[in-house]
């Protein structure tokens, strides 16, 4: 089985030097490889592709950078594919971005119009989003799946699905993509309950929900957060070793930044590895 780690970058006013300490400890973790999150603004992306490059010089960790539609104009994103090329980080996990105010779509409208783009250029491996529980905005499930057929199609070689905690949505979708012809490789997005707050502002973020074991976890150790992390790190383990047992071929890890979570989750599953 493939491990995977993602990160996001400093803030813009802090620098590149603010997670020097924590992409050591990442890199300890020995990942098949490291996504970097990204929000849209030349700066920011700029930041990404920093950690990215900091990541496959220093550590040799193959990176992949984040990349979004939202907010972004043919230039920007040229400016940024341009960067990558010349810096040698040319694994892209192209997505749309969530849309706000400031972020809104102008000249590409889906991930896949960006992937055509990123594919027209040649050279860079494609990775793509899916969604277990379906994207919050898709009409149908089925509409999701043909997405994902679009994005196999177009060269993607590895999906990062979004959280989920009840693994009979993971299977469920990965069966469906695979009867409609999906090869790439499909990786579980594994976000560990470490905290009950984040989690619950993540499933509403996501349209993710929460199986009531997991809500029975919340409630039992509501007010000991000691307890609730170590339930929570347990809980993803035995996640992944579930999903191992169904043939999973690779798992993402949403690390929040966090080096102990890594490094607890990588050893509860080391033998798999
Ligand atoms: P799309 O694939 O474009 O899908 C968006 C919607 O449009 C879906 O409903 C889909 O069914 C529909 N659709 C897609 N293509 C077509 C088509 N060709 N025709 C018709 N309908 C279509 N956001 C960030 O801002 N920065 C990040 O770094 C980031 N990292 C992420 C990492 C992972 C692993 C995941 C799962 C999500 C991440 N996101 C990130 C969030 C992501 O940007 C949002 O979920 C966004 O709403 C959708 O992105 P997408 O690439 O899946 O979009």
């Amino acid at each position: 089985m493939k491990f995977s780690l993602e990160l996001f970058p400093p803030k813009v006013t802090d620098g590149i030097e603010k997670i020097y300490d924590c992409l050591a400890g990442m890199s300890e973790v020995n990942p098949d490889f490291i996504s970097v999150t990204y929000s849209a603004g030349e700066a920011k992306a700029g930041l990404t592709l920093e950690v990215c490059d900091y990541l496959q010089r220093e550590y040799k960790i193959p990176a992949v950078a984040h990349l979004t539609c939202a907010g972004q104009s043919v230039q920007t994103i040229d400016t940024a594919l341009a960067t990558m090329q010349k810096t040698g980080v040319t694994s892209v996990l192209a997505l749309r971005g969530d849309l706000t105010e400031e972020k809104k779509l102008t000249d590409f409208r889906y991930a896949t119009d960006l992937m055509q783009k990123i594919k027209g250029l040649g050279g860079f491996t494609l990775y793509g989003a899916c969604y277990p529980e379906g994207h919050v905005e898709s009409k149908s499930f089925d509409d999701d799946i043909e997405v994902m057929k679009i994005k196999n199609d177009l060269g993607v070689q590895e999906f990062l699905s979004q959280l989920f905690l009840d693994n009979a949505d993971f299977l469920n979708m990965r069966d469906k993509a695979v009867r409609r012809g999906v090869t790439a490789v499909l990786a579980a997005g594994i976000m560990p309950v470490t905290q009950a707050k984040r989690i619950v502002r993540m499933v509403q973020l996501s349209g993710a929900k929460i199986p009531e074991n997991v809500a029975k976890m919340l409630a039992k150790y509501e007010g000991d957060d000691d307890s609730l992390c170590k339930a929570g790190l347990d809980y993803a383990v035995e996640q992944i070793r579930e999903l191992g047992k169904e043939g999973l071929q690779s798992a993402h890890l949403y690390t929040m930044n966090d080096i102990a979570t890594a490094k607890y989750i990588r050893s509860g599953i080391s033998d798999l590895l």
